[in-house]
């Protein structure tokens, strides 16, 4: 009952929403196009033609990592690379600590090779919600972009597991997702707790998350062996924090994302063919206490 009332309340939120209180240039796209699937396609199509779009950008195959922000920035809608704007420090950091190698990784122009190159993708929440300033979003907004947000997930699991030959739909999940602000990751929490009427969370924590809190329609699996899911600093220049104390989280996940091969032996990605074992041995990439 209360699921109804909140599903029809967020889908008129979200006509009358950010979308059209703030999208000048783009003022026919139409947030509900989002919802309807097959339809999709030529939405996105006719958005790039009016002058601005940013695509999820996680390729065909298993991915170590996938990173999610909040919404793309004008400047992120307009060049069709994600964290494009010059204020935001992300290409910096992510080359500085090594998620993004030196070596094969300019900046965001490289965004659509890096799942090739080194296994790392990009999404972001609100997925066709172009705006600088996060707080302009209500928690409306959020929770119908999240139906977006995770059926690309879906899709992308799907072709992914299908890639590997996996049967259970699950080998394809990304090793690490990583939010790119507590923001994000704490709309969507509350998002399904608000649909199961139970108390939301203020925050959480930087670096990796308790997989309880995970949305129901979280679509990856939810051991650790699948993916872990961690929270990082936002490096929006709206955002007030130390270079030091931004930094730290991601160079954190970078030693974690160190011990994941690229590319990802198929073996090991591949659970659901191996015989169940009796006894499991831990795999070969973690390492032990
Ligand atoms: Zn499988």
């Amino acid at each position: 009952m209360n699921r109804g009332v909140f599903e029809k309340y967020a889908f008129v939120g979200a006509g009358k929403g950010y979308a059209q209180r703030k999208r000048g240039e783009n003022e026919n796209e139409n947030e509900n196009e989002k919802g309807k699937g097959k339809g999709s396609c030529s939405a996105k199509r006719r958005r790039r033609e009016e002058g601005g779009g940013l695509e999820a950008k996680l390729g065909k195959k298993p991915l170590r990592l996938i990173l999610v922000g909040h919404n793309p920035s004008q400047h992120a809608w307009a060049s069709g690379h994600y964290y494009s704007n010059p204020s935001n420090r992300m290409w910096k950091i992510l080359r500085e600590t090594g998620i993004a190698p030196e070596e094969l990784v300019r900046g965001c122009e490289d965004d659509g090779s890096m799942q090739e190159s080194c296994g790392v993708g990009f999404i972001d929440v609100g997925v066709g919600m172009p705006g600088t300033d996060s707080s302009q979003f209500t928690t409306k907004d959020m929770a119908t972009a999240s139906k977006n947000f995770y059926a690309h997930l879906s899709t992308h699991l799907e072709r992914a597991s299908e890639s590997i030959g996996c049967l259970c739909g699950k080998c394809g999940s990304p090793k690490l997702v990583a939010f790119t602000g507590k923001k994000q990751f704490v709309e969507l929490v509350n998002a399904d707790r608000l649909r199961l009427n139970m108390k939301k969370v203020q925050t959480v924590p930087l670096g990796p998350q308790d997989s309880r809190l995970l949305p129901q329609d979280w679509p990856f699996g939810r051991t650790d062996a699948d993916t872990r899911v961690w929270v990082l600093t936002s490096t929006s220049g709206a955002s007030a924090l130390t270079n030091s104390a931004r930094i730290a989280p991601y160079a954190d996940l970078s030693a974690e994302l160190a011990k994941i091969p690229w590319p990802l032996p198929k073996d090991e990605v591949l659970r659901c063919h191996q015989a169940p074992p009796e006894k499991e041995s831990p795999p070969p990439t973690t390492t032990s206490l």
